[in-house]
């Protein structure tokens, strides 16, 4: 299908299922070469990037393990406003080699408001490896070691990415219509 509706709205193809393996197996063959013999730990932020690290995760051959957290935002009750912590870290960071896998990167202020609590655990080291990232929304600096595809700043959906909860099952990603 080369446009699909959700919603009310109308998406159409943007990156395709084969580009999408294409790109991700490269990636996947980058990280075996750069963590060989690092036993690395990948940190999966769900729900969005849960189709990306299952098939990053079936190309790595070296030695790994991973992990799945979710991100949830609160107002705080300071003026500060949002306070951003993780469901589900229960594996210790100390020097280990960590890798956190997201889905999209849009204004970067999810990461940024994490990564902090990944950094106070010291990891040995720890890499940013994104499936999308859109350059033009930023706001928030994220250091991006690894990335799929940039694209322009449109809002897209498919392969583990929603519209309001639906969309996440399409094996392809589609991009709001003109
Ligand atoms: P950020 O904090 O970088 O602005 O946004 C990160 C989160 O916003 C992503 O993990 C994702 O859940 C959501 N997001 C940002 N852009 C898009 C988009 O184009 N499509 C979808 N489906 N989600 C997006
Ligand atoms: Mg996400």
């Amino acid at each position: 299908m080369s446009t699909i509706q959700l919603h009310g709205k109308s998406f159409e193809i943007f990156l395709p299922e084969a580009l999408l393996q294409e790109k991700i197996s490269e990636l996947a063959a980058q990280i075996n070469t750069d963590y060989a013999g690092k036993k690395p730990l990948f940190i999966a932020v769900l729900n969005g990037s849960f189709m990306f690290a299952s098939d990053l995760f079936k190309s790595i051959t070296i030695e790994a393990e991973i992990c799945f957290i979710k991100l949830a935002s609160y107002k705080g009750t300071t003026s500060t406003g949002q306070v951003i912590t993780a469901i589900g870290l229960d594996v210790d960071l100390t020097n280990r080699h960590v890798i956190v896998l997201e889905d999209i990167i849009d204004t970067g202020k999810t990461l940024h408001t994490f990564l902090p609590q990944l950094y106070n655990q010291q990891p040995e080291s720890l890499k940013i490896c994104v499936l999308l990232h859109k350059p033009d929304a930023t706001l928030f600096e994220v250091p991006i070691d690894y990335c799929c595809f940039s694209i322009p700043n449109k809002f897209v959906l498919g392969y583990g990415l929603d519209y309001d909860g639906y969309g996440r099952n399409s094996k392809d990603i589609y991009k709001l219509a003109e």
